[in-house]
């Protein structure tokens, strides 16, 4: 018997298995999306002092912090597109959005994304009493410590709306920062607010009369609510 001619199979080889396609390509990027280290440190708080709240980090690099707000969304391709894609998406959840469904952040976890913190009830603290903005923090934060064993150190106030009472609240329940946002999407649109005035430092803490006020959006639509 005379081996076969080379380069053609005999039918005993294995098959060859097909050329893998990039993650960034099966998701409908054109480029690839390195997914950079984790290089951001929170800034270091004397006892007795407020969090900073944080709307912008000051960086020359191109990058967009991808934050997951409520937990109503529960799409298990977007576990798939975390893992694949190795995205660092810090989810902000809400206990009563996420309702029975911890196991979907569970997955996400597992695949490296950071679990915060978004209150209790999606409740607007600001003006509310100290004794309910606590309740509403730090309750949140013994439900995710009980889900996942861990304490949360951001939060993200509803709506974005707080006063001076949200940030005593969220610092007497472990919070090293109170983190905002610059813009929102959901899947069909994105909305990018205009840009401060040149004297707003790259690195701002606004004060509470600074921001908008809530808008309006219900349950239907979680990804406006932030
Ligand atoms: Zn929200």
């Amino acid at each position: 018997m005379s081996a076969p001619p080379r380069g053609r199979r005999t039918g005993r080889e294995p098959p060859v298995p097909p050329r893998k396609t990039p993650p960034h390509v099966r998701w409908g990027l054109t480029t690839p999306a390195p997914a950079p280290q984790p290089s951001l440190s929170l800034p270091s708080r004397r006892p007795g002092s407020l969090p900073p709240v944080v709307d912008r980090v000051r960086t020359r690099d191109k990058v967009v912090f991808l934050t997951y707000d409520d937990g109503a969304e529960k799409d298990p391709r977007f576990v798939d597109m975390v893992r694949e894609l190795r995205l660092p998406v810090s989810m902000f959840l809400t206990d009563s959005v996420v309702g029975p469904g911890y196991g979907h952040f569970a997955r996400l976890r597992s695949v490296g994304a950071s679990v915060q913190n978004h209150t209790l009830d999606h409740a607007a603290l600001r003006g509310l009493p100290y004794a309910g903005q606590r309740a509403e923090i730090c309750g949140q934060q013994n439900k995710l410590r009980s889900r996942f064993g861990i304490r949360p150190r951001l939060f993200r106030p509803p709506y974005g709306t707080y006063d001076t009472t949200t940030l005593r609240a969220a610092a007497d329940c472990g919070i090293a920062a109170v983190v905002l946002w610059r813009a929102t999407m959901n899947a069909d649109t994105a909305r990018t607010p205009p840009e401060p005035p040149a004297s707003t430092p790259a690195t701002s803490s606004p004060s509470p009369q600074q921001k908008p006020p809530p808008r309006p959006c219900g349950p239907a639509r979680p990804a406006c609510c932030a």
